[in-house]
C-alpha cells in the first residue's frame, strides 16, 4: 500500500487488542497511532471479503461519512444563530424605545 487518500481510510484496528473503530469514533490520538498495517480502507471493507464492525457504535464500516453529520449540525447551528440574532436585534429595539420614553418625560 504505502500511500493511502485520507478518504480511503473508513476505520482502524489496532491487532493486540483487535479493537476496531469507524472513522466517527476515532479521535484525535486515534489518527495520530494509524499506521500503515492497522487502517482499514473502504476498499477493504467493501470487497464482501470481511466484514468490519465498530466495536465502539457497533456500525458496519464503511458508516456514514462524518462530514455528512457535521454538515447537518452546521444547519441548526445556522439556524440557532439566526433566531439568536433576531431576539437581539428585538431587545436592542426595546432597548431604544425605552430611552426615547424616558427622554420624552
Ligand atoms: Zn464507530
Amino acid at each position: 500500500m504505502g500511500l493511502v487518500k485520507r478518504e480511503d481510510i473508513v476505520g482502524s484496528w489496532t491487532k493486540q487488542s483487535g479493537v476496531i473503530l469507524c472513522i466517527n469514533c476515532m479521535n484525535n490520538e486515534d489518527w495520530d497511532n494509524l499506521a500503515e498495517d492497522n487502517i482499514i480502507t473502504e476498499d477493504e471493507a467493501t470487497d464482501g471479503g470481511t466484514l468490519y464492525f465498530c466495536d465502539t457504535c457497533k456500525k458496519q464500516l464503511p458508516v456514514n461519512s462524518e462530514n455528512e453529520e457535521m454538515m447537518k449540525d452546521n444547519e441548526t447551528y445556522e439556524e440557532d444563530l439566526k433566531t439568536t440574532e433576531e431576539e437581539d436585534l428585538r431587545e436592542v429595539k426595546e432597548f431604544e424605545k425605552t430611552i426615547e420614553e424616558d427622554e420624552k418625560e
